[in-house]
């Protein structure tokens, strides 16, 4: 391209353009009105504008700082131009009497309104030509400004045929969402007329904008396709449950399964009787009880003969699941070994070694399970519980470690973070789903209020009452950010005062500063009901269950989030008692916050939840940041355009089915040569 020489090239690879058409992909942020002037006497303070006057005064004073003070006047009124950072030259070219023209935000200041660091260019005393389009902003680089972003977009716009951007979407398809082609929406979006309306744009609603949003939108899900694709194409083993350890396991449960738990094991059993490797998530609100789910389906694996790793997010939730699967299998006769940092060193080599010569088929653990040293002799299925920590990148690389001899394990992954069925299926598109939609019977559902922390006497005085009827109680301590020492300390601090506060009740602690062993024994006391309340940090938030607590309180709700206290909130009204949950708030709350503990009050539904938490948040905070790749979107807002989700779907399947060629190129597009890509490449 013209002007465009190796530091600059290297500055838009920055922004991820290699390619001349890649700049009509640098999408603007927002747009700013320049087709107008305004009267210096009809300006509002606060807006941007575009004003036209003569130079009266320029003069460099030291008020604070050293700085230039422009005075220009249009006939209608008088504006001053202030700049800290200016040159000599500026200060030649800005005589008494030159005609300048200059954009900025209008600010009130000492004398009068005011522009700060205007951009500015001298004219012509007759008018000069204005701008004739909105102007575009968009999201640069250090070393590249904006002007010469938008000048090199402006020259690729004037002097590339635009036919050699192949669109890639089947013109029916778009033309049936009412939608305009690839073409003029970019040429609308960079260049949007002067009449456009900005409001429009800014919320992006407008077509040419829904248009590259369905685009990108598309390109993701169909990149996960892929992913999905390339995943499955690899050789499995086929589990048959020879020993018939599944159906022994499920017997010899006190309860019946769900027909939900059945039938998202259903699923599982038909996936792991093929020879294509398993890549199935299970979607299911807290307490919906997948942990029997996903040993039913180890106890499958084991019962062929081989290897499974089940594979927690914490030495606390790993320590629980191996508790849970010894109970489970030592009656069907198996070992199930240790492997997280918690493990003494000696018995961990002994573990090590059982997994390495196949002697132990059940390996659970925290992602120590898949460090150096580790080596399982037969893994064929591979367990994640709550994903929701875990992004796409590493399932893949899980997936490659877990493979032996060019057969690759099977993936369970089971989150307890519920999204609504369509973005499930966009931002887990790599993924099988299975949804567990119903919890077991017999649960009375909780009981949420929200109590200023004025009244916390009348709370803690509650938990004496609770203890004698021989129920136990969690208290979560504030959320504060700064460090783990700061949230552990407050921890020590709380659970001292509730201690003494409350005389005969045994109160424990968990915090993540303490050692691993430590917190197994306190979590352990819980469970066994020596500890009647326990004091903890979020640490535990996902997954521990202790079905005799019936009383959760939650110190300072008003700072977390929804999905979050819904997680914490899911710690108790696990068995058939009814369950109160406790937010204490500080005052004064602030919107957000009263939505949220509103919203927390009224529905136990976790997918109800997620629906708020997305509106309230965004997707980027539910879903987390490094999940899928869709909490980077240039243009798309998976809430904004929710409802162009069926039809992404929908066309991603006719694309799959007739356009195969056209998929890699769309997704190189949008999202890239990104790492995510992988194996795909
Ligand atoms: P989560 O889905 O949150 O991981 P868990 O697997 O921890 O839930 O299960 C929550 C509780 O429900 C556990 O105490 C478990 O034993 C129990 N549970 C699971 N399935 C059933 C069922 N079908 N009937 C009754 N209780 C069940
Ligand atoms: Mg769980």
């Amino acid at each position: 391209m013209r002007g465009v020489g190796a530091a600059l090239a290297e500055k838009l690879l920055r922004i991820g353009v290699s390619q001349v058409q890649d700049l009509l992909f640098v999408l603007p942020l927002r747009y700013e009105d320049r087709t107008r002037v305004e009267s210096i006497g009809a300006l509002i303070p606060g807006t941007r504008a575009v004003v036209e006057g003569e130079v009266q005064l320029t003069e460099v004073t030291f008020r604070r700082r050293r700085q230039m003070l422009c005075r220009i006047s249009d006939g209608s009124g008088f504006l001053t131009l202030r700049f800290f950072y200016f040159s000599a030259a500026q200060q030649n070219g800005l005589q008494r009497g030159t005609r300048i023209r200059c954009f900025g935000e209008i600010r009130r200041g000492p004398f009068g309104l005011e522009i700060v660091h205007p951009e500015y260019r001298r004219v012509a005393a007759e008018p000069a030509p204005l701008e004739e389009t909105l102007t575009p902003i968009y999201s640069t680089t250090e070393g590249l400004p904006q002007g010469r972003l938008r000048a090199l977009i402006g020259q690729v716009l004037d002097e590339l045929d635009t036919t050699a951007i192949r669109d890639w979407i089947p013109a029916k398809v778009v033309s049936s969402l009412g939608l305009p082609p690839l073409q003029d929406a970019l040429g609308y979006v960079h260049r949007p007329p002067r009449e456009a309306e900005i409001e429009v744009l800014a919320a992006g609603f407008h077509p040419a904008q829904r248009r590259l949003a369905f685009e990108e939108l598309l390109a993701h899900h169909l990149s996960l396709k892929l992913i999905k694709h390339e995943a499955k194409a690899e050789p499995a083993t086929v589990l048959i449950d020879g020993e018939g350890l599944a159906d022994r396991f499920i017997e010899s449960l006190p309860f019946p399964l769900t027909s939900a738990q059945r039938r998202a094991l259903r699923d599982v059993d038909a996936d792991l009787s093929l020879n294509r490797p398993m890549v199935r998530l299970i979607q299911g609100d807290v307490g919906c009880g997948k942990t029997v789910v996903a040993a039913a389906a180890a106890a499958r694996a084991a019962g062929s003969g081989l290897q499974v790793a089940l594979m927690a997010p914490t030495e606390l939730l790993a320590e629980q699941h191996h508790r849970n699967f010894k109970a489970w299998f030592a009656p069907l006769g198996l070992d199930v070994a240790l492997v997280s940092g918690s493990v003494p060193a000696r018995t961990r080599k002994s573990a090590l070694e059982l997994i390495a010569s196949g002697e132990v088929r059940i390996a659970v653990g925290t992602h120590a399970l898949f460090q150096e040293g580790m080596d399982f002799k037969s893994l064929a299925l591979v367990i994640v519980d709550e994903q929701h920590r875990f992004g796409v990148q590493q399932r893949m690389r899980l997936q490659e470690k877990g493979q032996k001899d060019g057969r690759f394990p099977h993936q369970l992954i089971m989150t307890a973070t519920p999204i609504p069925r369509t973005l499930a299926m966009t931002a887990y598109a790599d993924l099988d789903i299975s949804v567990i939609d119903e919890l077991p019977p017999g649960r009375t559902p909780i009981k949420t209020v929200v109590i200023p922390e004025e009244k916390r006497a009348a709370v803690v005085a509650r938990i004496v009452g609770l203890c004698k009827e021989g129920r136990q109680a969690y208290w979560v301590c504030p959320l504060i950010e700064e460090s783990e020492e700061l949230r552990s300390q407050a921890a020590e601090e709380t659970a001292a005062s509730l201690a003494e506060a409350l005389p005969g009740v045994h109160v424990g602690i968990v915090h993540g500063r303490m050692k691993p062993a430590e917190k197994d024994a306190a979590m352990l006391a819980f469970k066994n009901g020596k500890i009647q309340l326990l004091v903890a940090t979020t640490v535990i938030e996902v997954g521990v269950d202790v079905p005799n607590a019936t009383l959760m309180v939650i110190e300072n709700a008003e700072r977390m989030g929804l999905a979050q206290l819904h997680q914490l909130r899911g710690r108790v009204g696990r068995g058939s008692e009814a369950s109160t949950c406790v937010l204490l708030y500080r005052s004064p709350l602030s919107q957000l916050a009263r939505e949220r503990l509103k919203a927390i009050r009224e529905t136990n539904d976790g997918f109800e939840i997620a629906r708020k938490d997305l509106e309230l948040r965004g997707p980027g905070e539910l879903l987390g940041t490094r999940q899928t790749g869709l909490a980077q979107l240039r243009v798309a807002d998976l809430v904004r355009d929710a409802d162009l989700l069926p039809h992404v779907h929908e066309t991603a399947e006719l694309l799959l089915a007739s356009y195969p060629d056209n998929i890699a190129a769309l997704a190189m597009r949008w999202v890239g040569t990104a790492e995510r890509y992988g194996r795909v490449g």
